[in-house]
């Protein structure tokens, strides 16, 4: 592509990588119609910067690109690349994001400014969800895992000019191994691009990954190739000041603290639309509930509020709705998790009201059990929150965690503070206390399905990859352990065939896999996949606080002995038996929009499955066979209750863990001696959820070689 070269400096950054300070303009060309939107685009921070961009992804083989959130980053980018020519002859420019719901929005929102039908020239695609048509798409959003997989198709990812890994400060674990895996295929690749960006200023360690070997560099730079040194281009945001309350005792309560806080926002504040954080769904549905409430008890506000959740697994219309602008008079409240911190801009938000908490994976290799905890953020995630509250004039951030925290007085301070150095909580808590970054993720998860994803790529020495961030020894051999004991591995740690090979072409967690694999040859892949569709979606219940009696009644129609993933299968034929209807939902406490995903990913699979060579048979009603098909995906989760426990405490068989039975679980209370689980969550206990009744027998046939090795360290049976 021909970019003309912009006026401007070149200077050497204090870091050892190259800064361009430019300062030019560049005239758009117009579309005719579109006048306002294009006039929307030039308005952002990312706009002066245009040529730079250009100039610089011409020029250099990967370009690192720092941006306030709202900058301009994620849209227009990969549309100035599409205007400079990078999409011709077939080639694709790609976009990546950690989160599907992001992915979905950002493409929906450049469809509509480049005035093309989603699915068209613009595309996306997440995993069981392909909205790209070949030959036509040349802009296509997609999640990291999902590029990750189409190395399994192309590892050279051919048919991308460049590819522009966004979100880049998430760190996500499938960032980190697209960044590994991408700074290989460059290599081999001089053509390709990479565009790196990221909200926050930590440039100089992505440049440094990214830096190329001396003797490299000499060799390729004789070529006449792209610059191999990364470039690093800061744009300069134009956010306004943020003033940050917070008060001085501690909230015994997150939820009830952001909803009261938020109704003090609306009876006492000018107009402006207020963005709560909080940590997932569940406090979310909570917290939509209780103001909803309140405001129609109350009924003092009922007719300015309008309260919408927003959190990955809402549906399409909900999301829309979140973009759209509060009519007028109206104040929009928008509860998210932290979706809202850096990935979606909302326009209009003007007050920030933050939980100081979000949801994160943490693993321990020793106990091998990964959960998602509710934990606190780090510094650089508050200072992005409160960021949020200045995009369109002046905010306010009220925050509060409950370590510290900030409630009282909130509306008496009138510390105006530079965002560039905004104090959330205590200054006791944000100095002393407060993580400064987070940890990448790929060094608190557990490594199984990284593990398999570079196997199927033909990457053996696992432990010698070039990694971001390195993930630790032990969570690596955790994972080859469990790997072997899946059949997926075998002795020289090569995936095996066909089952390794398999279960790699299944985008899901390789025990779920595992289990699909398992009940083609037992003869019931229509009822697991079914099973693996459900698990795959967060709930298919309605649950919420007032109304926890109701859907347990419900509950209890479709409850089976076997325990909940034979439920699932009962809610699955109920549902099928109405046509589909929402109104059976309703009754049932049954969540449609779930069901609905349900049967979306149950094609997906079967679709798969199909491919992959499985057999698709029902076992009609054959719940044993049902059962060992889960074992021989999930015996490493087996657990049995505790003799002389009065409060059905179980122990892990590997580890022995203390766990309980969820409450959401239709084995709550019913404490069968030996259970396996599918996840684990942890609140004020490990508790487990998704859970399936045994025989303990069937370990040992599923894996004599696993529970061979625990009976030697542990007397079980
Ligand atoms: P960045 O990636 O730098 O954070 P974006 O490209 O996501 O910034 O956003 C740029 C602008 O586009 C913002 O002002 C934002 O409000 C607007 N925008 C992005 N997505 C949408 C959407 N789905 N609906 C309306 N406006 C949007
Ligand atoms: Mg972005």
């Amino acid at each position: 592509p021909g970019t003309e070269r912009p006026q401007g400096r070149v200077v050497d950054d204090e870091e050892g990588g190259l800064l361009f300070l430019f300062g030019s303009h560049h005239s758009s060309s117009a579309k005719h119609g579109y006048a306002s939107i294009e006039k929307q685009r030039q308005r952002l921070p990312v706009f002066k910067y245009r040529t730079a961009i250009l100039y610089l992804v011409e020029t250099h083989a990967t370009t690192i690109i720092v941006g306030e959130t709202g900058s301009g980053k994620t849209t227009q980018i990969p549309q100035y690349l599409k205007e400079a020519g990078w999409a011709t002859g077939g080639r694709l420019i790609a976009c990546t994001q950690p989160r599907r719901l992001a992915v979905q929005a950002v493409a929906s929102r450049v469809a509509e400014e480049m005035g093309v039908k989603l699915g068209e020239e613009v595309g996306y695609t997440i995993r069981f969800e392909d909205v790209t048509k070949p030959d036509v798409t040349v802009l296509k959003f997609l999640t990291d895992g999902v590029l990750l997989r189409e190395m399994m198709d192309d590892p050279l990812l051919t048919k991308y000019s460049v590819i522009m890994v966004d979100e880049a400060h998430e760190r996500s674990i499938s960032t980190d191994i697209l960044l590994g895996l991408l700074k290989k295929i460059q290599r081999r690749r001089p053509e390709l691009r990479l565009i790196i960006s990221s909200a926050t200023i930590e440039a100089k360690s992505m440049s440094d990954f990214f830096q190329m070997r001396k003797k490299r560099r000499e060799t390729e730079n004789k070529d006449h190739g792209p610059q191999v040194e990364p470039a690093i281009l800061s744009v300069e945001g134009r956010g306004f000041n943020v003033q940050i309350n917070y008060a001085e005792e501690p909230v015994q309560d997150y939820v009830q603290a952001a909803v009261s806080t938020t109704l003090l926002i609306h009876e006492r504040e000018s107009a402006g639309d207020v963005l709560v954080f909080l940590t997932g769904q569940d406090d979310i549905d909570a917290a939509v509930q209780l103001l909803t409430d309140q405001v129609q008890t109350t009924g003092k506000h009922s007719s300015g509020l309008i309260v919408l959740p927003l959190y990955s697994g809402l549906p399409r219309a909900d999301q829309e709705l979140v973009f759209s602008p509060a009519p007028r008079g109206k104040r929009k409240v928008v509860i998210s998790t932290n979706i809202a911190e850096t990935s979606l801009t909302l326009e209009g938000i003007v007050y920030v009201v933050d939980s100081g908490f979000s949801k994160q994976r943490f693993y321990n290799p020793i106990s091998d059990i990964e959960n998602l905890v509710v934990a606190p953020i780090s510094r650089a995630s508050a200072r992005q929150r409160a960021g949020r509250a200045g995009r369109v004039r002046p905010g306010k951030c009220y925050s509060f965690s409950m370590a510290l925290c900030c409630y009282t007085g909130i509306f008496s301070s009138d510390m105006q503070r530079d965002p560039a150095t905004p104090m959330l909580y205590t200054e006791e808590y944000f100095l002393n206390h407060m993580p400064n970054a987070g940890i990448p993720e790929i060094q608190r998860s557990n490594m199984v399905s990284c593990v398999i994803q570079l196997k199927a790529l033909g990457i053996d020495n696992i432990l010698g990859f070039d990694w971001p961030a390195s993930p630790s020894a032990e969570a690596m051999i955790r994972a080859l352990e469990v790997l072997y004991s899946l059949g997926i591995l075998d002795d020289d740690a090569k995936l095996t065939s066909p089952t390794g090979f398999q279960v790699a072409e299944i985008p899901l967690d390789p025990m779920v896999s595992k289990m699909i694999i398992a009940s083609s040859q037992l003869g019931c892949s229509e009822e697991i996949i079914t099973i693996a569709a459900v698990l795959s979606v967060q709930s298919i219940w309605i649950s919420g606080r007032g109304i926890q009696k109701e859907s347990d009644e419900a509950k209890l129609r479709f409850a089976a002995a076997e325990g909940d993933h034979v439920t699932f299968l009962n809610v699955y034929k109920g549902f099928h038996q109405s046509g589909k209807s929402s109104q059976w939902c309703h009754k049932n406490y049954v969540n449609y929009h779930a069901m609905r995903k349900v049967l979306e990913v149950r094609e997906q699979l079967k679709r798969i499955a199909k491919r992959i060579g499985l057999v698709l048979k029902s076992c009609e009603s054959d719940m044993q066979l049902v059962r060992k098909a889960v074992i021989a995906g999930f015996f490493a989760n087996a657990c049995h209750l505790e003799a002389y426990s009065h409060d059905g405490m179980y122990k892990t068989l590997r580890g022995s863990q203390e766990v309980y039975i969820h409450p959401s679980s239709v084995l709550f209370r019913v404490n069968p001696k030996w259970v396996i689980y599918h996840s684990l969550v942890s609140t004020d206990r490990q508790y487990m959820r998704n859970v399936l009744t045994i025989d303990p027998s069937c370990l040992m046939d599923a894996a004599p070689h696993f529970y061979k090795l625990q009976q030697s360290n542990h007397l079980l049976f």
